[in-house]
């Protein structure tokens, strides 16, 4: 895009990470026991333009698990598959301003307007995927993110399996959601391929081809591939910028100005519609379960780029 030189978007990634790369505030994920053995020093940061180019500093190799970064990706093929009113009636997609894992978020509206990048949500998301079985759906989801990354991805399987042993509260949300039948599949398997999917290995490079895949309307930039349609994208978006950083959507859309999403394994990524996707890495979360260093350093590098889309000069 015009005054996006790559010169300048390298200055812009540059000034972002040594910036942030001293800071140590919060601390990793440790509900899901091996996400607290993750380095928590790891920090980088990917940025993909809609020609295709990479540009990274940092950490931009090592893997981490994608955790809520993944429910973008699910909700887009559900949309694809069923259609943007489905997601509204059968899930929902306002916001619930509650943790991610909240079980009152459901209670309180009786498994009606959840959202699906929290949660309770996510999981319902899961359970309506396309596909008969347990490994169709699971299919379907490996290959959704695959081809959003333009490479095969894999499940981490220690992340996996440490969250399985730990995961109570998921399954009593999936459960619950099935009491209200809410949810569309069999409460332990669709809570198990969530978890599943929560576990799939990525790093920030990958993360920022997804992102800009999102960008550029539902083809991977990278590959060429059409992966969903560009009305697809639009209501993924929607849903991302009211809901993408949990009960903080507000705070970062007001610094942002950018769709995002983020995950405990410590990943967010960032649209810029018609013109980049960007991810962070950085493992020490905050209250809300955001990575710190990742929302401040991808604020950062949109600032310094003018990309917030609420921003006209
Ligand atoms: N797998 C995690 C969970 O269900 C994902 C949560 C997250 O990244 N916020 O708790």
């Amino acid at each position: 895009p015009s005054g996006m030189s790559s010169g300048v978007i390298d200055a812009a990634i540059e000034t972002a990470y040594l910036k942030y790369r001293g800071l140590k505030d919060g601390k990793n994920a440790d509900y899901i026991p091996v996400l607290a053995e993750v380095n928590p020093e790891l920090f980088g940061i990917s940025m993909v333009t809609l020609d295709g180019k990479v540009y990274g500093k940092g950490d931009t190799s090592s893997r981490f698990s994608i955790q809520s970064i993944s429910k973008v990706f699910t909700m887009a093929r559900v949309i694809e598959e069923q259609g943007p009113k489905a997601l509204m009636e059968k899930i929902g997609v306002d916001a619930t301003g509650l943790k991610f894992n909240s079980i009152a978020a459901i209670e309180l509206r009786k498994g009606k307007e959840i959202n699906p990048l929290v949660n309770p949500g996510a999981i319902a998301a899961t359970s309506m995927i396309g596909g008969a079985t347990y490994d169709e759906k699971w299919n379907n989801i490996l290959q959704t993110m695959s081809d959003f990354a333009g490479r095969e991805l894999a499940v981490n399987e220690p992340v996996y399996k440490s969250e399985a042993a730990t995961n109570q509260r998921n399954q009593a949300i999936a459960m619950l959601l099935s009491a209200y039948e809410r949810l569309y599949f069999d409460p332990a398997q669709s809570t198990d391929i969530y978890t599943r999917q929560c576990a799939v290995n990525v790093d920030a490079r990958d993360l920022a081809i997804m992102a800009a895949t999102l960008a550029n309307g539902g083809t991977n930039p990278v590959t060429g591939k059409r992966v969903v349609a560009a009305e697809t994208v639009s209501h993924t978006l929607a849903v991302m910028a009211t809901a993408g950083l949990y009960d903080d959507s507000g705070i970062w859309l007001f610094n942002v100005g950018l769709p995002g999403k983020s995950g405990v394994g410590g990943g967010i990524i960032a649209v810029a519609p018609g013109k980049f996707g960007i991810a962070a890495f950085s493992p020490r979360l905050d209250e809300a379960g955001n990575s710190v260093r990742a929302q401040k350093s991808i604020t950062e590098v949109v600032n310094l780029l003018k990309a917030n889309q609420f921003l006209v000069e």
